[in-house]
């Protein structure tokens, strides 16, 4: 597992600003997964907008745990891509 989130929110510190994280349950654990920003489409359209979690790093290409995001089940409300 890489560690560029790490080095990038050491960068982005300087400004006051972290990359965004939302948190899954993955056996029995509670694992931080960078998301990606989205909205809404339609703003008045019911709920919220879906949240994003890359299976590769943005910055370095590497499967994020070893791919493992394969074989997590979709919460609802959540995507992998
Ligand atoms: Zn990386």
């Amino acid at each position: 597992m890489c560690d560029c989130r790490s080095e990038v929110n050491q960068h982005l510190c300087a400004h006051n600003t972290r990359l965004s994280t939302a948190f899954s349950c993955v056996e029995n654990r509670l694992v931080g997964r960078l998301i990606v920003a989205t909205e809404k489409i339609d703003s008045r359209g019911k709920g919220r907008p879906l949240i994003v979690t890359p299976s590769y790093c943005p910055f370095c290409g590497e499967a994020i745990d070893g791919g493992a995001n394969k074989i997590i089940p979709l919460s609802q409300g959540e995507a992998h891509v």
